[in-house]
């Protein structure tokens, strides 16, 4: 019987989703999942290498933040080569007027981003190894 908080039925959705539709919405947030907000020193570098892989396999990715001003945040996804389709709005394949961004998955650092990256990780290397991407 299927247990809804195991991680194999969540990793096997979002393979299933993969293949019907050859692609993923990925919502990401922004402060302390790929930018350093409180000036840490922090890097980022596994969740954007993660953001590119999804990005080079046709995923719609969405940044997904509270920061208010956000030329800054476009201008520095751009300058740090993190991909991205859109900020804070829904993709155009997914008309809704609700606040929330519709995503099959969403990285953020307040949401169990190292359940998640694993996860997304595991996914892309099960597509590769069974020849989807
Ligand atoms: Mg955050």
């Amino acid at each position: 019987m299927d247990y809804y908080l195991d991680i194999e039925n969540s990793t096997n959705r979002l393979i299933d989703e993969y293949i019907k539709y050859n692609s993923l919405v990925i919502a990401f947030d922004f402060d302390d999942t790929v930018y350093d907000f409180h000036k840490k020193g922090r890097i980022y570098s596994e969740v954007v290498s993660l953001l590119q892989t999804l990005k080079s396999i046709n995923c719609y990715l969405i940044c997904w933040t509270g920061q208010e001003d956000l030329d800054f945040v476009k201008t520095y996804l751009i300058e740090n080569r993190i991909p991205f389709d859109a900020i804070n709005e829904n993709p155009p394949f997914h008309k809704s007027t609700s606040r929330k961004v519709y995503a099959n998955a969403y990285l953020d650092d307040r949401a169990g981003l190292r359940q998640v990256y694993d996860e997304l990780n595991n996914v892309t290397k099960i597509l590769s190894k069974h020849k989807y991407i």
